[in-house]
C-alpha cells in the first residue's frame, strides 16, 4: 500500500500543536496531529489557570478538553505515536515512529518542554520518595506534612500556594531574595501564614533511607550551611525542551531557534511553544506560535505543491 503523503504532521498535541492543527485544517492542509502516549505534557497537569483570555480561572485539564474538541470540530486527526525522529529528505519530511514511519511536505514540531533537574544528590535516588516535580500529581501525599519547595519562577509559586491547602507547613527556598513569579501570586504566597520564604539559599543535598527526611541547604551570602527535616521536596528550577527528536540549530539548553515566522534551520520544519526559544513559556503564547507555524506551513506546502 503506497504512503500517505501528508501535508503537515504536528508532533506534540498540546497548546501550540492543537493551536496550528486548527489553522492548518482551516487552511485546507491534510493535517497529522501526533500525541505522545503515556506522558503527559506540562498543561494537564496545571491545576489552575488564570492568564489564559477569556478564562478568569480554569484547569489545564478543561482547556486542554477544549482545545482537543476544537481541533476534532474542524477535522483534525490526532493519533497516538511516541516519535523518535524527524527527518529532512529530498522533498518530504519522515516522521520515525516507534510503529513506522510517516511521511509529509511539511513538519512543526510542537513537542514542548519537561522540569529541568536540579542535579544535586538524593533527587533522582529519591524520586517519588517525597521528591516530585508537581504538586498537582502530588500533593495529596503531604497531608499535614511539612515539604519544601525549590524555585523562584511561577511554577515554584502556583506549587507552594497549592501545598499549602495540604501540607502543614511549605517553605520555599530561592537562590535570590525576590521571586521571578508574577506578583499577583507573590503577594497570594506572601499572605499564606504556613509558607516561609528561605531567601538566598541553595539546596545541595536531599537526604533519606528510603524516603525523603531532609535537606542540606547553604546560604550563598553568608556560606552557612544549615538542615531542613521535611517530608517531602518539590523542585521547579525551569524547563528542558523536547526537542532531541530533531536536528536543527538550538540554543545552549537545547530550545529550538526560529524566526517570527516560526521557521527553523530546515526549510519546511516549524517550531511551536515551550520547545522553542521564546521570552515567553505561557499557553497564550505556545498558541500563537502554533498558528504563525500553520500559516508559515501552509505557504510552503502551496509554494512546493506548485512547483511540482
Ligand atoms: P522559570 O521561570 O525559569 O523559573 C525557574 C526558577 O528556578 C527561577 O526562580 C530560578 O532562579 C530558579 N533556578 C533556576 N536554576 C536554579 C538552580 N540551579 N538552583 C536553584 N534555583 C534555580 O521556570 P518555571 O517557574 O518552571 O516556569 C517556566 C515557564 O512556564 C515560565 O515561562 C513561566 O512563566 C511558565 N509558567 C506559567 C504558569 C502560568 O502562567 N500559570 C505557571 C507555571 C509556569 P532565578 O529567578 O534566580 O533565575
Amino acid at each position: 500500500m503506497a504512503m500517505i503523503m501528508y501535508d503537515l504532521i504536528i508532533v506534540g498535541a498540546g497548546p501550540a500543536g492543537l493551536a496550528a492543527g486548527i489553522y492548518a485544517a482551516r487552511y485546507g492542509l491534510e493535517t497529522l496531529v501526533l500525541e505522545q502516549s503515556a506522558v503527559p505534557g506540562q498543561i494537564s497537569v496545571t491545576n489552575v489557570i488564570e492568564n489564559y483570555p477569556g478564562f478568569v480561572s480554569t484547569s489545564g485539564k478543561e482547556l486542554m478538553a477544549r482545545f482537543r474538541e476544537h481541533a476534532l470540530a474542524n477535522g483534525i486527526t490526532i493519533k497516538k505515536a511516541d516519535v523518535r525522529k524527524v527527518e529532512d529528505a529530498a522533498g518530504k519530511k519522515i516522521v520515525f515512529t516507534h510503529e513506522g514511519e510517516l511521511h509529509a511536505l511539511a513538519v512543526i514540531i510542537a513537542t514542548g518542554a519537561n522540569p529541568q533537574l536540579l542535579g544535586v544528590p538524593g533527587e533522582k535516588e529519591l524520586l517519588g520518595k517525597g521528591v516530585s516535580y508537581c504538586a498537582t500529581c502530588d500533593a495529596a501525599f503531604f497531608e499535614d506534612q511539612e515539604v519544601l519547595v525549590i524555585g523562584g519562577g511561577e511554577s515554584a509559586v502556583t506549587d507552594a500556594l497549592i501545598l499549602s491547602g495540604i501540607a502543614s507547613k511549605v517553605y520555599v527556598v530561592h537562590r535570590r531574595d525576590s521571586l521571578r513569579a508574577c506578583k499577583v501570586l507573590q503577594q497570594r504566597a506572601f499572605m499564606k501564614e504556613n509558607i516561609e520564604f528561605i531567601w538566598d539559599t541553595v539546596v545541595e543535598e536531599i537526604a533519606g533511607e528510603d524516603a525523603v527526611e531532609k535537606i542540606m541547604m547553604r546560604n550563598v551570602k553568608t556560606q552557612e550551611r544549615t538542615e531542613k527535616n521535611v517530608e517531602g521536596v518539590f523542585i521547579y528550577v525551569g524547563i528542558n525542551p523536547n526537542t532531541g527528536i530533531v536536528e536543527l540549530n538550538k540554543n545552549e539548553k537545547g530550545f529550538i531557534v526560529t524566526n517570527e515566522r516560526m521557521e527553523t534551520s530546515v526549510k519546511g520544519i516549524y517550531a511551536a511553544g515551550d520547545c522553542r526559544v521564546s521570552p515567553l513559556w505561557q499557553v497564550v503564547t505556545a498558541v500563537a506560535d502554533g498558528a504563525v507555524a500553520a500559516i508559515s506551513a501552509q505557504e510552503y506546502v502551496t509554494d512546493l505543491k506548485l512547483m511540482r
